[in-house]
């Protein structure tokens, strides 16, 4: 059967997975209320920054494939299936998930939903959200019985977006029935052939596996920038001491690196969400651990900016700081909730001058804080600096030869925020090169 697929939501998720299932051969609709976005996305535009995903847009929009709407009655006609990959942001003053773009979603689509289909959250949710979702159907799409809710978690990593969908490591499905798994598995069937794991689960299972897998990975980085923590207290180095814990198979190297720690459009508002659904649920002592993980990473911003105060001989009032990075990770163009943003920030604020330079991420940047200095290079932004951050590991930081920095900067000082930079390197070439959880 050709299954006609919806997408709700073009976000970094939407445009991805309705692109993705285009590229699986799929007929694909995807909706979104921004006009600008969908009259971009229809021109085969990307509106946000995303390796290789442009190119796939481009090529199934030019092929027939792949359309965009802002029009949920088209929507409800056309899809046998619909995706739901709408926004799930914190709720501004409050911990929990903000379930308002998706609750507007169901809304829109169900009075369109006029026969047999199947309903699919991949939106990140708090766990008990599906089975509501599932409820609201009930009660309000005409063709009610024939409607089905499942829930199919998303793993993508922005930046790795477009190999993560195409060639995921599992396949997370919630369903309630055969009809859906047996839906869910057609769409996925080239994956499925290509070997990837298919774990089918209940929907709160489904719910929880991404926030589970979210406060895992947070858990990691904290644990780690915690012993950097310690490390800094006792004269240890945390990148030896991750490279030494890192080599036990059962730990593994990856999210054990230290620094100025996670940020983005997930993870921080994932363990929100989840430690305020666990204090709903009764369970306190998991909201208890991820507030401390929570804690733990917005403390590397301010151990970051006094680090910087101090290499500014505890006083940064007038100083020139050039920073490197404002994107929220390299490869991205995401600044939401971007550790390196707030520290520019957060700087700027205590009376240092700061200069920015990120290799995509200025025009989001930009609109989150207009009062920043923005240059267009590595070399503007040290020019004449007191201190150099480096905030974002873009592979362009990595690379920069600090000797192409004599006589640019006023003097050199780097604080390497991602412990990323070759500090045998920089300090060669003349540089005083600090780090968090380096001696
Ligand atoms: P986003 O803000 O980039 O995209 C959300 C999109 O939904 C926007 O284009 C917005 O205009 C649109 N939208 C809002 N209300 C709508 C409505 N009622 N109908 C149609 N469209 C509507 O967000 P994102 O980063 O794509 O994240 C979406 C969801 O996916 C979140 O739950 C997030 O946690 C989850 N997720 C994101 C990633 C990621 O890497 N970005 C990875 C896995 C899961």
């Amino acid at each position: 059967m050709a299954l006609r697929v919806s997408v709700i939501g073009s976000g970094y998720l939407g445009t991805t997975h309705a692109a993705g299932m285009a590229e699986a051969g799929w007929e694909v609709l995807g909706v979104d209320i921004d006009e600008a976005k969908v009259a971009a996305l229809a021109r085969g535009e990307l509106p946000f920054y995303e390796p290789g995903l442009g190119d796939l847009v481009r090529k199934h929009v030019a092929g027939g494939r792949l359309r965009f709407t802002t029009s949920f009655e088209e929507c409800g006609s056309f899809g046998d299936v619909h995706f739901l990959c709408v926004g799930t942001p914190q709720r501004p003053g409050e911990l929990g998930a903000d379930l308002g773009q998706l609750r507007f979603a169901v809304e829109s689509l169900a009075p369109h939903l006029r026969r047999q289909c199947v309903v699919v959250g991949k939106s990140t949710v708090p766990v008990g959200t599906a089975e509501r979702l599932a409820a609201m159907l009930a009660t309000t799409a005409p063709a009610d019985g024939d409607v089905e809710l499942a829930w199919n978690p998303e793993f993508l990593r922005e930046g790795h977006a477009v190999e993560d969908t195409l060639r995921p490591d599992r396949i997370v499905i919630g369903v309630q029935s055969e009809i859906a798994e047996k839906v869910l598995r057609e769409l996925y069937v080239r994956q499925l052939r290509a070997g990837v794991p298919l774990v089918v689960t209940d929907l709160p299972t489904a719910e929880l596996v991404k926030v589970a897998a979210n406060a895992f990975l947070a858990t990691k980085i904290s644990f780690i920038n915690m012993m950097a923590d310690l490390c800094e207290a006792t004269g240890g180095d945390v990148t030896a001491l991750a490279d030494a814990l890192g080599r036990d198979d059962r730990i593994g190297e990856r999210f054990l690196h230290a620094g100025l720690g996670f940020g983005g459009g997930c993870l921080p508002k994932d363990i929100r969400a989840l430690a305020a659904r666990a204090d709903e649920l009764g369970v306190p002592h998991a909201a208890t651990l991820l507030r401390e993980v929570d804690r733990i990473n917005l403390g590397r911003r301010t151990r970051m900016v006094q680090l910087a105060v101090e290499a500014c001989g505890g006083n940064i009032l007038g100083k020139r700081v050039g920073v490197l990075g404002t994107a929220f990770k390299p490869r991205s163009d995401d600044v939401r909730d971007s550790p390196a943003l707030n520290v520019a920030a957060q700087l700027q604020l205590i009376g240092a001058h700061v200069r920015v330079y990120d290799p995509v991420a200025r025009s989001t940047a930009e609109s989150q804080y207009p009062t920043l200095e923005y240059v267009s290079s590595a070399v503007e932004a040290a020019a004449d600096a007191d201190l150099l951050l480096h905030l974002t590991e873009w592979q362009e930081f990595l690379d920069l030869d600090p000797c192409d920095l004599d006589g640019v900067v006023a003097r050199k000082y780097i604080l390497d925020g991602r412990n990323a930079l070759d500090a045998e390197r920089w300090r060669v070439a003349g540089w005083n090169y600090r780090a968090l959880g380096r001696p």
